[in-house]
C-alpha cells in the first residue's frame, strides 16, 4: 500500500523517554479570539467586493448557537456533566456543515470562528453546503473508549432535534473520527422513525467505511493539502523532489499530508503535538510514526528522532511548514522565526493577522486554510451524495474528483489574487462572500 520514498536511514537519537524539552508547551502565543480574527478577514474581503451593509450585518452573526448540558455514566458508576456546542453560521447556500471537536478547551467562540470559517470554505469551493461547527468541553485522552462512547451519544441525543441530513451534517474534526461518526449516526437513526432510519445515514459524514463512509475520506484533508502544495510548486518552479517539511499536529490531517507528501519525495523532518516536539535531519519515516502514535498517544519518544523544543519547532530549516495542530499556533514570534518558503494551512486558523503580515514582508507565501483544508469538506460534500443516492464510488473516481475541484480553485484564488495584488486569504475570501453575496442578491431577505 504504502509507496513510501524509504527517508535516509532513521537514526536513534532518542537519550531517554524523559528528555521531551519541559519548554515544548509553554510558549505558544496566549490565544486571541478566533472568531474575531475571522471576523477581521471577512471584513477585509467585504470592503474589496462592496459587500451590502445589511448583508454584512447578517453574516457578522451565526443564525444559530446552541448549547447544551448532559449527564454521563463513567466506567466507576459515577456520573459527569458535560458541555456540548453547536453553532450555524450560515445556510444560504445549503445545509450546515462542519465538524465535531472534542477537546478541553472548546468554547463558544471558538466554535463561532470556525463555523463561519466553514460557510467562507463551502462557498469558496462552489459546494452546496453552508456552514457549522460544534464540539464537547472535555479531554478525550482522560477518557475510556467506553466513556467516550457514552459520551458521543448523549451529545448526538441531545443535538438531535437541530441537526439533519437536510439540515445540519456533523463531521469529524480534532479529537474526534470515523468510529465517532458511527456512534453518532447510530444514535441519531436510533430516535428517528424506524421507517426512515437508512435515509439517515447522511446526518454525519466521515464515517467508518463499515457505517456508510466515503473511500478516500479519512485521508481527503491531507491529500488536498498536499495538492496545493504541488500547485504551489509548480507555480514557482520549485521542485519538490528532495525538500523537508515540517508539520505541526500528527493526526488526521499531519499525518495523512506527510504520507502523502513523502510519495512526492518529501521528507518529514519534524513534528510535534500536544505533549512535545520531534527532530530528524535525516528524515522520519512518517507510516512507522503513524504506528507509534497509535500505539503511544503522541509523537514523543519516537526512538528515530531526538525532542526539540516547541521554538526550535519554528525556527527549524525546512522548505514546507504545514500547521495541522490547533488555532492561534503562529503569532509574530513565530512568524520572524520560521525559515519554510511556503506555510501550508492544514490546520484551520493557525496564523494571527499580525503573522500573516510578518510572513507577507519576509516573502513567505502562505496558502489559507480555507483553501488548503478544504479537501475533508469535499469528499465530506461525495460521501453525503453516496449515501443520498446509495452508491458506493471507487477510491480513483473520489480521488479524482478531489484533485480536480482543489486544483480549480486553487487556480482560481491565484488567478483572483494576482489579478488584484492581494494575498491568498483575501482572495479566498472574497471569493467565497461574492457567492453568498450574489445568492442573497437574487433571493433578497425575506419578508
Ligand atoms: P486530530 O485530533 O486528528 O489531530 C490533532 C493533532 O494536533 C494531534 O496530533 C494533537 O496531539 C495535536 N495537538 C493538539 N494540541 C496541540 C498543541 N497545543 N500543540 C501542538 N499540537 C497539538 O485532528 P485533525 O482532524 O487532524 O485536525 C487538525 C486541524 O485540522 C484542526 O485545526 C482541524 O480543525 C483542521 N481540519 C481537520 C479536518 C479533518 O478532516 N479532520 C478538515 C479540515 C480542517
Amino acid at each position: 500500500m504504502s509507496k513510501e520514498k524509504a527517508p535516509a536511514p532513521e537514526k536513534d537519537h532518542a537519550s531517554s523517554s524523559a528528555a521531551v524539552s519541559d519548554s515544548a508547551q509553554d510558549q505558544s502565543p496566549a490565544k486571541g479570539n478566533l472568531n474575531e480574527i475571522v471576523s477581521s478577514h471577512v471584513e477585509r474581503a467585504a470592503r474589496l467586493i462592496h459587500l451590502p451593509e445589511e448583508i454584512a450585518l447578517i453574516l457578522g452573526q451565526p443564525k444559530n448557537e446552541i448549547i447544551v448540558n448532559f449527564p454521563v455514566k463513567m466506567d466507576n458508576g459515577t456520573y459527569k456533566m458535560f458541555k456540548g456546542y453547536r453553532v450555524q453560521h450560515n445556510n444560504i447556500l445549503g445545509p450546515y456543515k462542519g465538524g465535531i471537536r472534542f477537546h478541553q478547551d472548546v468554547t463558544l467562540d471558538e466554535c463561532k470562528g470556525l463555523a463561519s470559517a466553514m460557510t467562507w470554505k463551502s462557498a469558496l469551493h462552489d459546494i452546496p453546503f453552508g456552514g457549522g461547527k460544534g464540539g464537547v468541553k472535555f479531554d478525550p485522552t482522560q477518557h475510556s473508549k467506553t466513556e467516550i462512547e457514552r459520551i458521543t451519544r448523549r451529545f448526538t441525543h441531545a443535538l438531535a432535534s437541530s441537526v439533519g441530513p437536510e439540515y445540519d451534517i456533523p463531521a469529524p474534526d480534532v479529537g474526534t473520527n470515523g468510529q465517532i461518526m458511527a456512534w453518532f449516526m447510530d444514535t441519531y437513526m436510533n430516535i428517528v422513525g424506524a421507517l426512515d432510519k437508512n435515509a439517515m445515514r447522511r446526518v454525519v459524514t466521515g464515517k467508518s467505511i463499515n457505517s456508510g463512509g466515503s473511500l478516500g475520506r479519512e485521508a481527503a484533508t491531507g491529500q488536498g493539502t498536499v495538492h496545493c502544495i504541488v500547485e504551489w510548486a509548480r507555480d514557482h518552479r520549485f521542485d519538490l523532489t528532495g525538500k523537508t517539511v515540517a508539520i505541526q499536529g500528527f493526526g488526521n490531517v499531519g499525518s495523512f499530508t506527510a504520507k502523502i507528501l513523502s510519495k512526492l519525495g518529501v521528507s518529514l523532518v519534524a513534528t510535534g503535538d500536544y505533549k512535545g516536539y520531534i527532530h530528524n535531519p535525516e528524515g522520519l519515516n512518517s507510516h512507522k510514526l503513524a504506528e507509534h502514535v497509535k500505539r503511544t498517544g503522541s509523537v514523543v519518544d519516537y526512538k528515530h528522532a531526538k525532542p526539540i523544543s516547541r521554538d526550535e519547532f519554528f525556527a527549524l530549516e525546512c522548505d514546507i511548514l504545514v500547521p495541522a495542530a490547533l488555532e492561534l499556533e503562529i503569532g509574530e514570534k513565530e512568524a520572524r522565526a520560521i525559515k519554510a518558503k511556503v506555510i501550508a494551512e492544514g490546520a484551520n486558523g493557525p496564523t494571527y493577522p499580525e503573522a500573516d503580515a510578518i510572513l507577507n514582508e519576509r516573502g513567505i507565501s502562505v496558502l489559507p486554510d480555507i483553501l488548503v483544508n478544504s479537501g475533508g469538506v469535499t469528499v465530506s460534500y461525495y460521501e453525503w451524495l453516496q449515501n443520498k443516492r446509495s452508491e458506493r464510488w471507487e477510491e480513483e473516481e473520489v480521488l479524482g474528483r478531489l484533485e480536480r475541484a482543489m486544483k480549480r480553485t486553487y487556480a482560481h484564488v491565484r488567478d483572483f489574487a494576482y489579478e488584484r495584488k492581494l494575498d491568498f486569504r483575501t482572495a479566498a475570501y472574497a471569493i467565497g462572500l461574492e457567492r453568498i453575496q450574489k445568492a442573497y442578491a437574487d433571493r433578497g431577505i425575506w419578508p
